[in-house]
């Protein structure tokens, strides 16, 4: 089984460390700074193996070059229709890449939306998902759609319940205020919080999540739920017909009225 640590970059950003077992080798997913992922590689004597990119923002990319200035020869596998540079290997939904020193094979999916391009890593048990979907939220549309967004999002509703969800920020409160806006009275949303907020007062981060809880607990994966129909049609002052209509109010819900 692979180990993976957690780096915390700037104010709520995770930067993960995807290792093999024995901690001897280690990807880098999403470096948006290089200083915390090279002190964590020195402190652990880890080998770094590659760089994965789920989008092109600056705060998951731009610690790029310092990390190739300190191991040169690192692959970096980022999206392949996002500009990115120092990209070596470009991919997209159905390739593979098999990191051989980690043991571990880690199959593209393409999860548009918050950007045109982006896309996420899965192997079974977990995924990195970059500002796709968050704990109790999801990303918010950048220069992708909302359709593509809502496409993303069942597409990861429809891995096994027991996948592990590496997202890339420490936004689950802050998620979860919004999120019993739309369901106060869900139960496991407010457990969750109870969970979440002894975790924060312990200064631990609330991620990874797994996707049997955000099923329960994620408005934005509930589009087809009563309570959040009936929550996102009051808001518009309309009925809404789709799921995709639902998860469209929402996202304007909480772009508007709650961030
Ligand atoms: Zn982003």
């Amino acid at each position: 089984m692979p180990s993976i640590l957690t780096v915390s970059a700037f104010s709520d950003n995770y930067i993960w460390l995807l290792c093999d077992d024995k901690q001897r080798y280690g990807a880098i997913i999403d470096p948006g700074d290089a200083k915390p992922v090279i002190e964590t590689f020195e402190k652990k004597n880890i080998e770094a193996v590659a760089i994965l990119i789920t989008h092109r923002h600056s705060d998951h990319v731009a610690g790029i070059s310092a990390l190739l200035k300190k191991y040169p020869d690192l692959p970096v596998y980022a999206p392949k229709t996002e500009k990115i540079t120092r990209r070596t290997h470009a991919v997209e939904q159905d390739d593979t890449i098999e990191l051989e020193k980690i043991g571990i094979k880690l199959q593209i999916l393409d999860t548009f939306g918050h950007t045109a391009g982006h896309i996420s890593y899965y192997t079974k048990g977990l995924l990195f998902c970059g500002d796709t979907l968050f704990s109790n939220g999801c990303g918010r549309v950048f220069d992708g759609t909302i359709e593509e967004l809502y496409q993303s999002l069942q597409k990861i509703a429809k891995l096994p319940v027991d996948t592990k969800i590496f997202c890339a920020h420490e936004y689950t409160l802050d998620n979860i205020g919004f999120a019993k806006w739309v369901e106060p009275e869900n139960q496991d949303l407010l457990q969750h919080e109870t969970t979440c907020l002894k975790l924060i007062d312990q200064d631990q981060a609330t991620v990874p999540t797994n996707l049997a809880d955000e099923l329960k607990t994620n408005p934005f994966l509930r589009c087809d739920q009563k309570t959040v129909i009936e929550a996102a049609e009051k808001f518009a002052g309309k009925s809404l017909n789709s799921p995709v209509e639902v998860f469209t109010t929402l996202r304007r819900w909480k772009d508007t009225q709650y961030d």
